[in-house]
């Protein structure tokens, strides 16, 4: 592809991604030539069925798996040709969260949040506690902040999850099938508060998903079907 890809505006621009397992002795590939533009406060779903490639792409896009061809820009940084240095910088610039919460439950929830903290060396003690306890209360949870992950449930659990995705104030959330362990009640929950925060924060979302009840809250939906995309 010859496009001159400074002429896009895009906040999040892909071109003809592909990516491939190794299989046995040879190879499957999984997504077959992705283009994908995104706005900059856009709340954009991916559904498509379960192995469509959905988590694939977007572990692309959140740098968090090797790019083999193609162009990935988020907010201005390329993916593609970036050092694993420059890499690391863009991921912890993004927030992350996934069908399970991923929290440790040997510390406190407010230590939970504050992880992602502990590589920001302006951050205090202090400092990082505060700003824990205030994005508990942006999901409404600042109450549960000193007990353990375990004593929570799931719908609490992907709140402290959410807060600890906007800790460090992201641009960009990626979250990978985030109601897929939640029942029907908590899930509506979880996804409106993605959405509040998206929209109160100006964060760029994209979440990929099969539950088809939570669609209404994308401005966009694009389907992923056996690795290519369909727009609605
Ligand atoms: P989805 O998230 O839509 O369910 P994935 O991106 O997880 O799809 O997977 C797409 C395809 O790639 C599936 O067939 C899956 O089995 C395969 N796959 C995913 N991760 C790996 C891996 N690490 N090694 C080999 N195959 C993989
Ligand atoms: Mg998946």
């Amino acid at each position: 592809m010859q496009e001159d890809i400074t002429d896009s505006d895009a906040f999040i621009f892909v071109r003809g991604l592909y990516h491939s397992y190794a299989e046995g002795d040879g190879y499957k590939e999984v997504l077959h030539g992705i283009d994908l533009d995104l706005n900059e406060g856009e709340i954009v779903i991916i559904m498509g069925p379960s192995g469509s490639g959905k988590s694939t792409l977007l572990k692309l896009i959140g740098a968090q798996l090797t790019l083999q061809k193609g162009i990935i820009r988020v907010g201005g940084e390329r993916l593609d040709g970036a050092s694993p240095k420059r890499l690391m910088k863009i991921r912890r610039n993004m927030g992350f969260i996934f069908q399970s919460h991923h929290l440790l439950n040997s510390i406190k929830v407010v230590q939970n949040v504050q992880l992602p903290l502990a590589f920001d060396k302006s951050a205090t003690a202090r400092s990082s506690k505060e700003r824990a306890l205030e994005a508990l209360k942006t999901v409404g949870i600042c109450d549960q902040a000193e007990k353990y992950p375990s004593h929570l449930s799931g719908g609490q659990r992907q709140r402290v999850a959410i807060a600890r995705a906007l800790i460090r104030a992201p641009k960009i959330v990626l979250a990978d099938e985030p109601t897929a362990s939640l029942d029907q009640r908590s899930g509506r929950e979880i996804v409106e508060i993605i959405r509040r925060m998206a929209k109160d924060l100006g964060v760029t979302v994209v979440l990929v998903t099969h539950d088809n009840r939570i669609l209404d809250i994308a401005d966009r939906i694009v389907s992923l079907v056996d690795g290519k995309l369909e727009k609605f």
